[in-house]
């Protein structure tokens, strides 16, 4: 490179830009999450590079203390996110900072209507990522570099959100990434001290690295007056943690609050809702794992796309491994987000590995139990909660007896039916319930499938039942007819089509 750095001009792909435009105007009341979305970046890119290290720990260019660190400039109207992660070539900015990776991105920008209110729940269930920055800045500089690069190979990046974004070779000297955020004018709140504490307390309290700020300047009691001029001589450069940078599913669960438990959900699942519930486990004995599995109140954009990320986030001995490793769980419970901490499986564990790995095979089973555990006792104590579930969920959980035979009681527990007994056309009477309405000796569980719930009603098939006052089943979901091929009974009692 000659010594005067070539700017180039490249556009982003069209889906950023729409993205950009509807995220801009439909997330205004949920413009805080700028914030965890970039510490969610900046924890991955460090997990990222303490993963490669283990292979290689020249990476590390002799600094091995990860970290991240916040600096905002009331003046500048700045704010500063640095980390010293994993840091990212010229080619990887243009890929990951120009494009959108996710597949259904067209189709999701389809479901869009215009109604900020509709969208910005739709958005959070996309997932903002990167770009969100751009909800309180109008323009973004990225300084990055690569761990294990030459100091010259730093890749200078900006945009102004607006279609384009310039690139320029740089030189770096630390590897990874530092992010500056030009804020709005009506975005000038978050260059403070105290609003930007809190955020991270909020919401990244428990990423597994440390989150530094500069430390206050302590002005002198009887100073106070001059406290301005004193606060900007004073040249500062201690740094201290605000976060309790402990990886959450590492602490014992009587020290963890349902608060804390929300916040990293919101973290791993960038989901800007509660989770419904969780389970946070340790097990011990002949496999040695933790396990944090959460179940999400909004179904995912693209869960009927074939390749949508599913799957767990996967740690052996705290450190990161993979994300989406799909081989913990059976496919018809694929809305379950969370992490798994193995010290059984090896450091270089891969995903062929994984496949054939009896303690995989072990840690599958007992965690398809947990989750379906957890969706019975939700059930059973917060049936609203549980109704709001089915109405995302059901469709999915109705591949569970074709897939996972051994768990088909379990599982037919926690479907739910439209019925002759509720006449409302609800889907949300379950088997106990209709087992407990049952009259005198009726062996058998009666249903009927249709197409609506209207059509199931008027069939002239239910005239001898209603005759006889025996409750029917209206099954009228498409996929309702081949699951039943799978169930033959529940509780002792056949199914019939009537
Ligand atoms: P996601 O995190 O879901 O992949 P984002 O839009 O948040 O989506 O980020 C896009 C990509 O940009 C990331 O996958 C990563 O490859 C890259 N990236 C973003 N921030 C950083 C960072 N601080 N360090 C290294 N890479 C980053
Ligand atoms: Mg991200």
């Amino acid at each position: 490179m000659t010594a005067e750095a070539k700017t180039e001009t490249l556009g982003f792909q069209t889906e950023v830009k729409q993205l950009l435009h509807l995220m801009i105007h439909s997330l205004y009341s949920n413009r805080e999450i700028f914030l965890r979305e970039l510490v969610s970046n900046a924890s991955d890119a460090l997990d990222k590079l303490r993963f490669k290290a283990l292979s290689d720990d020249s990476l590390y260019e002799g600094d091995s203390q990860l970290k991240i660190r916040l600096e905002f400039d009331e003046e500048a109207n700045t704010v500063t996110l640095t980390d010293n992660g994993i840091g990212m070539n010229r080619e990887d900015v243009i890929e990951n900072l120009g494009t959108i990776a996710k597949s259904g991105t067209a189709e999701f920008l389809k479901q869009l209507s215009g109604d900020q209110q509709k969208d910005s729940r739709l958005i959070g269930q996309f997932g903002v990522g990167f770009y969100s920055a751009f909800i309180v800045a109008d323009r973004v500089e990225v300084e990055t570099r690569k761990a294990g690069t030459p100091t010259t190979a730093g890749v200078h990046w900006s945009s102004a959100g607006e279609g384009e974004f310039n690139l320029t070779s740089i030189e770096k000297a630390e590897r990874g990434t530092r992010i500056t955020l030009h804020l709005k004018e009506d975005a000038k709140e978050f260059a403070s001290r105290w609003r930007l504490e809190s955020l991270i307390k909020k919401y990244s309290d428990h990423i597994a690295f440390p989150v530094e700020m500069l430390k206050p300047v302590e002005v002198e009691e009887g100073e106070e007056a001059e406290g301005e001029s004193a606060e900007k001589t004073a040249t500062a450069t201690e740094y201290e943690s605000i976060n309790a940078a402990t990886a959450l599913w590492t602490l014992p669960k009587n020290e963890i609050k349902d608060e804390d438990y929300q916040a990293f959900y919101k973290h791993i699942a960038h989901d800007f809702q509660d989770a419904l519930t969780w389970a946070h486990n340790r097990v011990e004995g002949k496999l040695d794992y933790t396990s944090l599995l959460y179940i999400p109140a909004k179904a995912p954009f693209d869960m009927w796309n074939r390749d949508a990320p599913k799957g767990l986030k996967l740690y052996v001995q705290r450190v990161f491994i993979m994300d989406e490793a799909e081989q913990f769980l059976p496919l018809y419970l694929r809305f379950v987000k969370g992490v798994v901490d193995s010290n059984d499986l090896s450091l270089n564990v891969s995903r062929e590995i994984l496949q054939s790995d009896k303690a995989v095979e072990s840690m599958k089973t007992a965690l398809t139990r947990r989750v379906l555990d957890v969706l019975v006792k939700l059930a059973e104590s917060e049936p609203e909660k549980y109704q709001g579930f089915w109405e995302e969920f059901g469709s999915v959980i109705k591949e569970g007896p074709a897939e996972d035979f051994s768990n088909r009681e379990k599982i037919a527990k926690l479907l739910r039916f439209s019925s002759t007994h509720d006449t409302s056309g609800k889907t949300s009477q379950s088997l106990d319930d209709y087992i407990g309405r049952l009259k005198g000796s009726q062996e058998k569980i009666y249903y009927i499938t249709a197409e609506s719930y209207a059509a199931g009603l008027s069939s002239p098939h239910l005239e001898v039942f209603r005759k006889k006052d025996i409750e029917v089943l209206i099954l009228h979901d498409r996929i309702d007819e081949w699951m039943m091929s799978y169930l033959n009974e529940y509780e002792g009692k056949s199914f019939q089509d009537v």
